[in-house]
């Protein structure tokens, strides 16, 4: 793992722009709560894409036929380092699954839609990262996942 200082706004962006046509083909809002200067984090900016871009497909497939269907991204510092909520307007999480899904091979896709390794992955990298990966049901409805890393001194 390469641990770098990397800015936070810019890795969301970056798995954001990888969506562009199907958030647009598939009318979804995205809702982004980031703070104007640039949060800094320790990391990889690769791998943090790479696990983004997991919870964001995990999020439009939830959200598919659904109505208002809302993408929610918010970053902040907090007292621990710096947090990244990813939060859709699906069904949510069944309760006996909220552990189970971070295990591998853990899926409730149709065959051939989905191996369960997604989040098995994601939560792996976190670690590697010193940070972590968690799921709750939002209050309103739908699933949000909570990335935790190090937060790093601005450069230069
Ligand atoms: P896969 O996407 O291949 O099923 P993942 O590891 O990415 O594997 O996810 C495992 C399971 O966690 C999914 O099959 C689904 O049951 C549940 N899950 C993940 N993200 C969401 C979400 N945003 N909303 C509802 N369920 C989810
Ligand atoms: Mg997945």
């Amino acid at each position: 793992e390469r641990h770098e200082s990397i800015a936070v706004q810019a890795c969301i962006h970056y798995a954001l722009r990888l969506f562009h046509s199907r958030l647009r083909d598939e009318r979804i809002e995205v809702i982004e709560r980031l703070p104007n200067e640039p949060l800094w984090a320790i990391g990889d900016l690769v791998r943090l894409e790479q696990v983004l871009v997991n919870l964001i497909g995990n999020a439009l497939a939830a959200m598919k036929e659904r109505p208002a269907p809302t993408l929610t991204l918010s970053a902040a510092r907090d007292a621990g380092g710096v947090v990244i909520h990813v939060q859709d307007t699906g069904p949510g999480i069944v309760e006996e699954h909220l552990t189970r899904i971070f295990e591998p091979f853990f899926t409730t896709k149709a065959p051939g839609k989905g191996l369960g390794l997604g989040l098995s992955i994601s939560s792996r990298i976190m670690d590697d990262l010193g940070g972590t990966l968690t799921a709750t049901n939002a209050p309103e409805g739908g699933a949000r996942f909570t990335l935790t890393l190090p937060a790093a001194v601005p450069p230069g």
